[in-house]
């Protein structure tokens, strides 16, 4: 079963994704967390990825579909798709080598994406998302790792990145509604809640 985390920065799609993958027996393909992972890692891919996202822009369509068909070669499960496609050219390309079975479409407010996006730490050795609205320490509760904050994660650069969500990704919501494939999930519900009504979803679509 092929997936796809569709929905605004802050809507919250890594952190389904992680509580869901090993329930759906799926991979979480995160292009965002692969791109961070060559900008730490220094690789030429990492440089050049790095002035497009703090800028609050998207990398160019070549060079994330390279990254996720390479990805894809090397995986014989299914995949959840978070943060990919972004563009319709790269959900024309993904339809090229992967059959997609259910889109969810994550839908909220662009005021409530600044406000988590604003206060959101991740933890530096698990992964897991928390919020200073809710969470004050700067330790992980899971796995004790340091907590940090993306440096795309300003309050310029988060409404640059809805910006674009809206002009380059929100046409994506269309794309996937008129192939009959597409769920609407409210983000601003509780966690427990939306997992329980995209496990539904899965059960029909496996
Ligand atoms: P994310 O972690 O999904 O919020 O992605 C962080 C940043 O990585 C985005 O703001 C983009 O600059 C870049 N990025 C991630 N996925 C894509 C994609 N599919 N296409 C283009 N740029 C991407």
């Amino acid at each position: 079963m092929n997936v796809i985390f569709l929905g605004p920065p802050g809507a919250g799609k890594g952190t389904i994704a992680k509580e869901i993958k090993d329930l759906a027996n799926v991979i979480h393909l995160s292009t965002g967390d692969m791109l961070r992972e060559e900008m730490r890692n220094g690789t030429e891919l990492g440089k050049m990825a790095k002035q497009y996202i703090e800028e609050g822009k998207l990398v160019p369509d070549e060079v994330i579909i390279g990254m996720v068909e390479s990805k894809l070669k090397s995986s014989d499960k299914g995949i959840l798709f978070d943060g990919f496609p972004r563009t319709v050219d790269q959900a024309k390309a993904l339809d090229q080598f992967a059959k997609i079975d259910a889109v969810i479409n994550l839908y909220t407010t662009v005021d409530v994406i600044v406000k988590r996006v604003g206060g959101r730490r991740i933890c530096r050795d698990c992964g897991k998302v928390f919020n200073t609205s809710w969470y004050d320490s700067d330790r992980c509760d899971e796995c004790g790792g340091e907590l940090y904050t993306r440096t795309d994660d300003t309050e310029e650069t988060i409404k640059k990145r809805y910006e674009v969500y809206v002009e380059q990704t929100e046409p994506l919501v269309d794309y996937y509604r008129e192939k009959g494939i597409l769920h609407d999930i409210d983000a601003n519900g509780e966690i427990q809640e939306k997992v329980d009504k995209i496990k539904a979803i899965f059960d029909n679509v496996q």
